[in-house]
């Protein structure tokens, strides 16, 4: 549709510079390097404006699971805004589209997460959850329970709450944070376990830990654990075995709520369109849910709650007092149609079979082709979520100084090759359209596998590795 159409890369570039605040930018190179302006996505391609075509290794952020440009969803987003562009969820109104969607994910959700509450985003959903889980406590006379427990590593979003929330510490730094009332347990980083212990023994010291944390903090203090099911921009983090269900019984054990938030793992990317229960075996509480829930074709998450939950939060109070919480769109038609249409996609193409199928492969080939390579000290994933853990020393997993930005000069080779992959760190991370055929998936190993030699004889060059 726009194939033809000419961009000034400098003029867009001069005006971001200008005027777009980014979000997690990094100011060291953002005004000397520029933003690379991606202009058209069309399946699992996306161009820039200079017209060159890259394979998406990201699907955004983790987000665009059935492609891009599909136009069977922008038909559903377009036709549910010429009938019904917004209308509020507040005051007793309603929409056949949210309560269409509320119904599905009751549907294809555990089984006793049956209420979604919406929002635009997974910090929203987040925030929504913490803040159900209080009232609900408040609700049933127990106040005190107010302290929360979430793990370091963890990625919950960028709010005042779920930056709190949020256990990438270092990600805290030069904020003001919320004080007191948040707390984080050991990230399950089986590769960087304490030498000479077992996964399946620091899987154990893990769910002590856990344990530890709660009576430290008396569990008639304690609300709720939250943990994402594979940590993710906290460096794709693949728990132990077993790790989830053991957390999950010590919640149990002490009446803590349980938590899942995933905004990452929903929707397809690890073949279900939940993988609490379907993969790690939990009954959360809660699950939160964001990103590919529209495929990020419209701003959309929800907070999926569970019956007893529910049950709590809707006992009337006091006539007229309301349950003071919610969003202008909470509930819009237009995010409310993406979600819908996504799910008969995801179900109706068999999106979800084909990372069941593939992802064994993918994972397959990362092991393969980039495992043995002297900088890669760890390569780790699930289905299509797979990640490079890059290291100046094999033995000590000693990393390489932040200056050298290892991460980005594999992403630089990449995208220099028709790649986009993400930087983390260290890390770089691959989290394609769900959409990847068997061909696709082996060229994009090939080009990362090529994009790590190539910053391996960069850096011997440089002098900054000794080989
Ligand atoms: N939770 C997880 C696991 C995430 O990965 C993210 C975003 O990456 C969020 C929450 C926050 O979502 P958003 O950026 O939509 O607010």
């Amino acid at each position: 549709m726009h194939e033809n159409q000419n961009f000034n890369t400098l003029s867009i570039q001069q005006s971001d510079k200008d005027y777009f605040f980014h979000p997690w930018t990094d100011f060291s190179s953002f005004y000397e390097d520029g933003c690379h302006v991606i202009t058209r996505g069309e399946g699992f391609h996306v161009f820039d404006s200079d017209g060159k075509k890259y394979i998406d290794g990201l699907a955004g952020i983790w987000c665009v699971n059935i492609g891009h440009g599909n136009t069977e969803m922008v038909d559903a987003i377009a036709d549910q805004l010429k009938r019904l562009a917004y209308y509020a969820t507040f005051f007793h109104l309603t929409n056949p589209v949210a309560v269409g969607l509320a119904a599905k994910l009751a549907e294809i959700a555990p089984s006793h997460l049956n209420h979604s509450f919406f929002e635009n985003g997974g910090s929203m959903a987040n925030e929504t959850a913490i803040r159900m889980v209080h009232f609900y406590w408040n609700r049933r006379g127990q106040p005190s329970k107010r302290h929360i427990i979430s793990r370091v590593n963890s990625y919950h979003g960028s709010t005042f709450l779920t930056g709190t929330l949020t256990g990438i510490l270092e990600d805290h730094d030069g904020f003001t944070m919320l004080d007191g009332m948040i707390h984080y347990v050991s990230s399950p980083y089986v590769y960087r376990r304490p030498d000479g212990v077992t996964t399946e023994e620091f899987c154990t010291t893990l769910v002590q830990e856990l344990e530890d944390k709660i009576n430290e903090l008396g569990p008639e203090n304690v609300a709720c654990y939250i943990a994402e099911p594979i940590q993710g921009a906290g460096g794709v983090i693949v728990p132990p075995d077993g790790y989830h269900r053991r957390c999950e019984a010590i919640c149990r054990k002490y009446d803590v709520l349980y938590i899942a938030d995933e905004v990452i793992t929903g929707f397809g990317r690890l073949g279900h369109f939940f993988t609490s229960e379907d993969m790690f075996d939990t009954k959360p509480d809660i699950i939160t849910t964001a990103k590919a829930i529209s495929s990020a074709y419209m701003p959309l998450s929800a907070t999926l709650i569970s019956d007893e939950i529910h049950e709590v939060l809707k006992q009337p109070r006091a006539p007229g007092q309301l349950l003071t919480h919610g969003f202008t769109y909470s509930g819009h038609p237009g995010c409310c149609a993406a979600g819908l249409k996504n799910i008969e996609i995801l179900a109706r193409d068999r999106i979800l079979e084909n990372v069941l199928d593939l992802g064994p492969v993918f994972s397959d080939l990362m092991a393969k082709e980039l495992g043995g390579l002297p900088i890669v000290g760890d390569v780790r994933g699930v289905h299509f979520v797979q990640c490079i853990e890059i290291v100046a020393d094999r033995t000590t997993k000693e990393i390489f100084a932040p200056e050298v930005r290892v991460g980005d000069r594999v992403t630089g080779h990449c995208r220099a090759r028709g790649l986009l992959a993400r930087p983390l760190g260290h890390l770089v991370v691959l989290s394609p359209p769900l959409i990847l055929t068997r061909d696709v998936i082996a060229e994009m190993v090939q080009i990362l596998r090529d994009s790590v030699k190539a910053t391996m004889d960069d850096l011997l060059r440089e002098g900054l590795w000794k080989g």
